[in-house]
């Protein structure tokens, strides 16, 4: 059973990535669907001021805590949420699995020849991983979408858009999707391809990965300034209780 915290209103798992692989491998063996979203104190803020936003993070079947402002949220709430699941790294955990057992995994999103990138990179890493496909992300008929990915039998779909265009699409398209595992991954894809560097392994060892890109990418600021809004909004409402 999928264990579950709510931090702001919104569901956040609490799971360690090696619990979720085995769920998701199960569901895929029963035929079940599961629908994975990265949750960040950014979304968490925007799903408080947006319903919808909120409702549809909410009846995702997984909420991943992408950030460790949302591991800070669930110690100051009193919660038991300490490992961080990172889509990325959920993305690279799913893979490797999906290799493992013969699943096939299909690549959607990303500027046009990256998801073939991506592809070339995860196969040269895992030589017996099935793709069965990818496709960029900057095509208009929909149909034509939802028939490439059913013609390929892919068994995983990773969707990289950016949020929340990608949790809208898997949501209006997964009823009519003969696919199992459906995961938002935003930028991911140009990560694998190497077009986009990920901060380095002792930044995000240490939490620090919000510093890093601070330093690197100063304009980010703005961004960045919703943790502490974040932080203070979870102390407040716990005061409330
Ligand atoms: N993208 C896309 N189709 C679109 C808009 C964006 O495929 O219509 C891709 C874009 O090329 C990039 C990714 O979506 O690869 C967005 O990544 P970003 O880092 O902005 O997403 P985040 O992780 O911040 O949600």
């Amino acid at each position: 059973m999928a264990k579950k915290e709510t931090i702001l209103n919104v569901d956040v798992s609490n799971e360690t990535y090696d619990s979720l692989i085995q769920q998701l491998f199960n569901r895929m063996k029963e035929n079940k669907q599961a629908f994975i979203v990265a949750v960040n104190p950014e979304k968490i803020m925007k799903a408080d001021q947006n319903p919808d936003l909120k409702a549809l993070i909410n009846t995702a079947d997984y909420q991943i805590p992408d950030g460790v402002g949302v591991l800070l949220a669930s110690k100051l709430q009193g919660g038991s949420i300490t490992n961080r699941i990172t889509g990325i790294d959920l993305m690279m955990e799913i893979v490797r699995e999906a290799a493992e057992q013969e699943k096939r995994i299909f690549l959607y999103g990303a500027k046009p020849g990256v998801a073939e990138a991506a592809k070339e990179q995860l196969v040269q890493d895992y030589p017996n991983l099935q793709v069965a496909g990818v496709m960029h992300g900057y095509h208009d008929d929909n149909e034509y979408i939802i028939e490439t990915i059913n013609q390929s039998q892919a068994d995983i779909l990773f969707v990289a858009m950016g949020s929340p265009r990608q949790e809208e699409w898997i949501r209006q398209n997964q009823s009519r999707l003969h696919v199992s595992v459906f995961q938002g991954v935003g930028g991911s894809f140009d990560v694998v391809a190497g077009n986009t560097k990920r901060a380095p392994v002792w930044s995000r060892k240490l939490g620090l990965e919000w510093l890093y890109r601070l330093i690197a990418e100063p304009w980010r600021w703005k961004r960045q300034i919703v943790l502490p809004k974040f932080l203070l909004k979870v102390l407040q409402q716990r005061t409330k209780k």
